[in-house]
């Protein structure tokens, strides 16, 4: 269980976060979402006692983590923003490293880095350097590091940023599969990806918590628009401009790019309109080459907006 209350962190001027205040049970899932700058990893960082908030109180299993740092640190595996690894060490090599940081018993350490390597689907390239791998399996052994000392609470920084669609189906199911035995707090600025592996979602925009729900009560709260999500190889731009092609377009907007140098845009139509003919018909025309394309509700999406514009105002 980990409780937070009130908490702000202010650094000199600038509010990070604002008198937040939510708790997480035993074995939930839940997304903190939010755009870039909003105070996620800010939040995460107190969490793990990384950083001290200004004022408010956290406690994780009942400790708390101003006056017991480390026992509430020791319920928790964290996996920070950006994948830092020593990049001179193999996979194992890290694991082991991080399981000694941890103070994993000496006598069943070897033990914990084998079985965490296990779970994390690192068997393959333990023995490589963290260097040589991919940006997916650099990611694994993040996860690996944060797995390590059997913590009952994992908190993941941006899980799938910077991977291939095929690495987040990868890591999606990994979190999947590790919620089934772990409390998980995992941010993410993408809403299809919350409402697909989390049971409650946080969105906190400017440092304020703006909703705290199930995403089925979150999308049942907007009325629903239409929209569509395409995967497009598009080295020109030209995206942008099939809206003035089509005018039931409402919006075009650019969600991701891919590392493979695709791009993810949600277009947001009129409702009742399925528009997926014509936008293939000018996509041929314009030489922009569709990887994914499907129809959905905007759903959470809309939520999100009409929460996060509410904000602003
Ligand atoms: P997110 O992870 O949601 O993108 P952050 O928690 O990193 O957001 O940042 C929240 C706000 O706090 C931003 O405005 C950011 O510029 C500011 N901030 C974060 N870390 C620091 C820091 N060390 N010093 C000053 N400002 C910071
Ligand atoms: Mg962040």
């Amino acid at each position: 269980m980990i409780e937070v209350k009130n908490v702000t962190k202010k650094y000199g001027k600038t509010v990070a976060v604002e008198d937040i205040s939510f708790s997480i049970n035993d074995g939930e899932i839940v997304g903190l979402l939010g755009p870039n700058g909003a105070g996620k990893s800010t939040t995460m960082n107190i969490l793990t006692g990384y950083i001290e908030q200004t004022s408010g109180e956290v406690t994780i299993e009942g400790y708390n983590t101003l006056k017991k740092p480390k026992k509430a640190k020791r319920q928790i595996g964290y996996m920070p923003e950006g994948v830092p690894l020593y990049t001179d060490l193999t996979v194992k090599e890290f694991v082991t490293y991080m399981a000694e940081l941890k103070q994993v018993d000496r006598k069943t350490r070897k033990e914990k880095v084998e079985k965490v390597i296990e779970q994390t689907g690192l068997k393959d390239v333990e023995n490589k350097l963290t260097k040589n791998l991919s940006r997916g399996y650099k990611q694994r052994v993040s996860m690996a590091g944060a797995l390590v000392g059997e913590p009952k609470i994992l908190i993941l920084d941006e899980p799938t940023v910077g991977l291939d669609p095929k690495q987040i189906t990868e890591i999606r199911n990994l979190i999947k599969t590790l919620g089934k035995t772990h409390t998980i707090i995992l941010s993410s600025h993408i809403l299809s990806e919350v409402s697909q592996i989390c049971n409650k979602v946080i969105i906190i925009n400017k440092g304020k918590i703006v909703a705290i729900d199930t995403p089925e009560n979150l999308e049942n709260k907007v009325s629903k628009n239409d929209c569509i999500y395409i995967t497009v190889e598009d080295a020109e731009d030209k995206m942008s401009k099939i809206k003035d092609k089509i005018p039931e377009i409402k919006k075009v907007e650019l969600i991701e790019k891919n590392e493979d140098k695709t791009k993810q845009y949600l277009i947001e139509t009129d409702k009742n309109v399925d528009l997926r003919k014509k936008i293939f018909a000018e996509c041929a025309k314009e030489n922009i080459t569709i990887f994914e394309m499907k129809k959905a509700d905007t759903t959470l999406e809309d939520a999100f907006m009409k929460l996060i514009e509410g904000g602003n105002k």
